[in-house]
């Protein structure tokens, strides 16, 4: 069949091809190996009125292998991705994908980004790009961006990349640690597009795994009830003595003990239940908080994945690292009550003495804490817990 007439054009340089596109929004097509592209014009499934060809346009070729990263012009074509040494060894999937794109006339001519931006879904390189992580940069008259592969691909034959768009480059992390990757494809003739292909890439876990047994079994066995009771120490403990502190000065106390109520049971007893229970409760809390933090931390900084992080904690953090931390838990309520109560009894009769009482419980609770804390991880290591 024969193409619909059109008008065609070479741009030297990246700016004249953009101008001319934003000129044309609509009206033009890019043309980079022009295999899939020519195919749609024979067919008339597309009949732009201009053709932009990209040969001449400096910049879009090229594959560039870094310390961290792989660069990969948008005008490379499969041949020159499959030969490029440096990037089979940093990418050995770049080539098994490369090497299996239709025959030598195509991996010749074909060029990745064409292949991309047409996302056909019989094609190779959308699975491997997503699965090696690359972003797409994608330049208009007006601004650059940066798209993840995984959210590039909207549709069959559909992009999210815009007509006034020229993709210019894709760029693909490489593991400092030990990684591999493979990409295999089912064909029904040799050379064929495939009727079904499967990307993978697999990197070897360093110590980033390790955050998880970090921050589980630390936070679940002791920082989780250690920071609970600095915050009860500070607020519940404070709060106690300037109670029992303002019951001195109005003489309630004296006015209990006179009316044969005894104050230690009325007043200290249900305070210290009351620690000796909201404490541990309290203290899953943090213990929860604790670990999405670990979590947040292991996602966005350490490039672990929520599965692989979630996965590792549930096997590492046991019921008895709970089990020891609650029990720090109710023994810490137990000495803030105890402070807080012994700080508010032995208040003065003035108003800054109810102070004074208040600072005294906060230092005093939370120094017996952090020896209580020494005391219980000595014990529970001599019981080998
Ligand atoms: C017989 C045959 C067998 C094939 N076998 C396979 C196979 O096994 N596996 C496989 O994956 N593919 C296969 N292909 C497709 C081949 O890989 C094409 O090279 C590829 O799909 C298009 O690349 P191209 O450079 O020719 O793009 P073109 O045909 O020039 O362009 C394709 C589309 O992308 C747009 N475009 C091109 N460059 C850019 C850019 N930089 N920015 C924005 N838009 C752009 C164009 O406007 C057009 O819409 C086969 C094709 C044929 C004809």
């Amino acid at each position: 069949m024969i193409p619909a007439a059109f008008d065609y054009v070479r741009p030297a340089d990246i700016g004249e091809a953009l101008t001319i596109l934003k000129k044309r929004e609509g009206d033009a097509k890019l043309l980079s190996g022009g295999i899939s592209l020519l195919s749609l014009l024979k067919l008339r499934l597309a009949q732009p009125s201009l053709l932009v060809d990209l040969r001449d346009v400096a910049g879009l070729g090229g594959i560039d292998v870094g310390g961290d990263s792989a660069r990969i012009g948008a005008r490379a074509t499969h041949r020159q991705i499959f030969e490029h040494e440096a990037l089979a060894a940093a990418l050995p999937i770049m080539r098994d994908a490369a090497g299996g794109i239709g025959d030598p006339q195509i991996r010749n001519w074909g060029t990745i980004g064409g292949s991309i931006a047409h996302a056909d879904p019989s094609a190779d390189w959308p699975a491997v790009l997503i699965a090696v992580g690359a972003s797409l940069t994608m330049r208009s008259a007006d601004r650059e961006r940066v798209v993840p592969a995984r959210s590039f691909f909207v549709d069959t034959f559909t992009t999210d990349i815009e007509p006034t768009e020229i993709l210019t480059e894709i760029l693909i992390p490489v593991a400092r640690v030990r990684a591999g990757g493979a990409y295999k494809k089912l064909e029904r003739r040799a050379g064929d597009f495939s009727t079904v292909g499967a990307a993978v890439q697999l990197r070897q876990l360093g110590v980033q795994i390790f955050v998880a047994d970090l921050v589980g079994i630390s936070v679940s066995q002791e920082v989780g009830a250690l920071i609970t009771a600095i915050v009860l120490a500070g607020r519940t403990g404070a709060a106690f003595a300037a109670q029992l502190g303002s019951m001195q000065v109005n003489e309630e106390i004296d006015a209990l003990t006179t009316a044969g109520i005894p104050p230690v049971q009325f007043l200290v007893l249900p305070r210290m239940l009351a620690l000796i229970v909201m404490t541990p409760l309290l203290t899953i809390y943090t213990d929860l908080f604790g670990m999405v933090g670990g979590g947040l931390v292991a996602v966005t900084v350490l490039d672990l994945s929520l599965t692989t992080y979630v996965t590792r904690l549930l096997q590492v953090v046991t019921m008895t690292d709970f089990v020891m931390g609650l029990g720090r838990a109710s023994v810490f309520g137990v000495l803030i009550a105890l402070a807080g109560c012994l700080r508010g009894m032995q208040c003065g009769r003035s108003a800054s003495a109810v102070g004074l009482a208040a600072t005294s419980a906060v230092v005093t609770s939370i120094v017996l804490t952090i020896i209580a804390d020494g005391l219980l991880s000595i014990i529970f290591s001599v019981l080998r817990l």
